[in-house]
Parts: structure tokens; sequence; C-alpha cells
């Protein structure tokens, strides 16, 4: 295999550029030529694909988002769409495809195997959702985004003897969640992997408040729903002060931490030795600090597993 492309699709993590960089540098060690593909799967189609060089992606491995830009298609989603987007492909003498998302473009990038087009997924979210890796780009450098935020807010919570609720990321996963919280020190996590007793709750807060706490910090993952929802009831049974913090897109942005660079500088250079070695159909992925691959239909038929450990745990330490 002499030529390849990348493209980035779904949601934008950081660290994905410095898997942009190591797929572009280690195509080049093996004396391949490597392409960018702009605008994720609507640019394939377009034909918006450029030809990149070891300059081209110079000072980009600390910058967040994704010079490649990315996108959701409705087009790539029909058969035509795809046909498209391998007549693009082959237009280019293009021979192997690396796909950086979340399980959204995986499937799009099976359809293009489907179609006798190799790819290989690299998952990029800061999500964590997607099955068989431990990690995916983007999470580590989401979660020390939100323990910061945490942190700041704590300050207040505590000057002013306060309840906060702050809502984050992870779609429906939980993982951005619990990991912030027991990093944190939240007094309760609530997360879509675990069903929520309004009642334990309570209790915990009404604990801490005996043993002289006058603050507290509750997390709730998106995947539950609103945070307001729970400041509403904890509000009506106890009559306290709350506040809501939606911390929103900065989760997404920010300068990678040297984990997500690092993984994906291993993931960005594991996919091109993949296609190197004639394989296709596949994900990059990491499982006890070993880089992985696995079958896409494998991984997709699987549902993303939380370690439930972390939560016993941070409620055993949240007393
Ligand atoms: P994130 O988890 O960050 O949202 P994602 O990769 O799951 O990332 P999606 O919006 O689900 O994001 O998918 C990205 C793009 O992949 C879609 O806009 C679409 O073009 C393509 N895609 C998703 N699912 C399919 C599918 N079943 N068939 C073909 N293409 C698909």
């Amino acid at each position: 295999m002499k030529k390849i492309a990348v493209l980035t699709s779904g949601g934008d993590a950081p660290g994905m550029n410095a898997a942009i960089r190591a797929a572009v540098r280690r195509a080049v060690y093996h004396g391949m030529q490597i392409f960018g593909v702009y605008h994720g799967y609507d640019g394939l189609i377009q034909g918006d694909i450029q030809e990149m060089s070891l300059g081209s992606v110079g000072d980009i491995i600390h910058r967040g988002g994704t010079i490649l830009y990315s996108a959701r298609s409705q087009e790539f989603r029909t058969d035509e769409g795809q046909q498209k987007a391998v007549e693009q492909l082959r237009k280019h003498g293009i021979e192997g495809l690396i796909v950086i998302g979340g399980d959204g473009s995986f499937r799009g990038a099976q359809k293009l195997t489907q179609k006798g087009f190799p790819t290989i997924g690299i998952p990029g979210t800061i999500d964590n959702d997607i099955p068989c890796t431990d990690f995916t780009i983007g999470f580590d450098t989401a979660l020390n985004t939100i323990v910061e935020a945490i942190d700041k807010i704590r300050d207040t919570a505590t000057s002013h003897e306060r309840t906060y609720i702050i809502e984050v990321m992870g779609r429906d996963a939980g993982d951005l969640a619990l990991w912030a919280g027991l990093a944190a020190g939240a007094e309760s996590i609530i997360i879509p992997e675990e069903e929520q007793d309004m009642d334990d709750i309570i209790e915990r807060l009404h604990a801490g408040y005996r043993r002289g706490k006058k603050h507290s910090i509750i997390i709730v993952a998106e995947g539950v729903g609103s945070a307001s929802v729970y400041a509403d009831k904890i509000k009506e049974r106890t009559g306290w002060e709350t506040r809501v913090t939606v911390l929103g897109h900065i989760q997404r942005g920010g300068s990678p931490t040297a984990f997500d660079r690092m993984l994906a500088s291993r993931m960005g250079a594991a996919a091109v030795d993949l296609l190197l070695e004639g394989k296709a159909d596949r994900m990059v992925g990491i499982q006890n600090n070993q880089i992985v691959d696995i079958d896409f239909d494998e991984a997709l038929s699987q549902k993303h597993q939380l370690d439930l450990s972390i939560y016993q745990l941070a409620r055993s330490l949240s007393i």
C-alpha cells in the first residue's frame, strides 16, 4: 500500500491533531504518501482532499480541535454518498483510509470496507463510550478540564455554603461524570449506568451536614437528564440553596494532556502499520496499556462497559 488518507469525523476531541500528526509522520516514515480529507465524510464526498507532508503537521501536537475539521454528513449515510466517497478516494489513487472519530464514524468506515475500500478506525471522543478500548482520545483532557472547573466551583461553594449541581458531558456514558466525581471528591455522582435513589442522595447530603459540612458538590452526567431537575428536587426536599452549572463545550476544547498526546501518537502510528500489513475493517484500541486492534463488527456489537468498581469506591469515600 503506497497511498493512504486520514479524516476526522463526528464530535471533535483534544488529541485528534496528535493522532493526525502521528499518522502522517508514520506514513512518511514508511515511504508512503498520505492525504488529509477535510470536513469529514462530507469533504470526502466533495473531494476536499490534499496531500500532507511532515511540515503540514508541524506545531499541532499541543492543539485542541482538529486541523482537518470535522462534520456530520447526512449524504454519507446513503449508499449513493458512500459510492461517491469511494470514487473520490480511487480518483486520488488512495488505497486505505484512517477514520478518527466515534462509533458513528466507525459505522460509516465499515460501509466503505463493505464496498471494498480498506478502513481503520481510531477512537477519538471525549465520552470514552467506545467498546473494546480502555480509553478514547480526548477523554483524559476533558476529565482534567472538568476537575479543574469543579475545583473552582468548590471554592465558591465553600464560601457561600451552597450545594452545587454540576452537569458534565458524556452522552449516554457516565465515565466523565464518574471519574471527575471521584477525582474532585464529589458527594454524589449521578450516572446513567446506576439507578438513582433520591432518598440516598438526600441522606448523603444530610449526613455531611450533620458532621458540619456546609457545602456539597453533586455531579450529574448529561445522560441522565438535566442537572436543574436534580437541583429542584434537592431544594424541595432540603430547603437548601442550590446552584446549577452546566459545563458545556469548554469540556471539548483545550490543549490535550500528555496522556492524550501519547495515546493519540501510539494509535495514529498503529493505524498506519495495520493498513501496511494489509489489515482493514478494524479499530485500534488500548487494553491494559497495550495497543490492540479489534474487528469493527466485534467492537460495534458490544456495549461500552463503565468500571463500576470506581463508582463503589467513590461512594465509599464520600460518606
Ligand atoms: P461522537 O461520538 O463524537 O458524536 P460519532 O462518530 O459517533 O462521534 P456521529 O455523528 O454518530 O458521530 O457519526 C459521524 C458521521 O458518521 C455521521 O455524520 C455520518 O456521516 C457517519 N455515519 C454514522 N453512522 C453511520 C451509518 N450507520 N452508516 C453510514 N455512515 C454513518
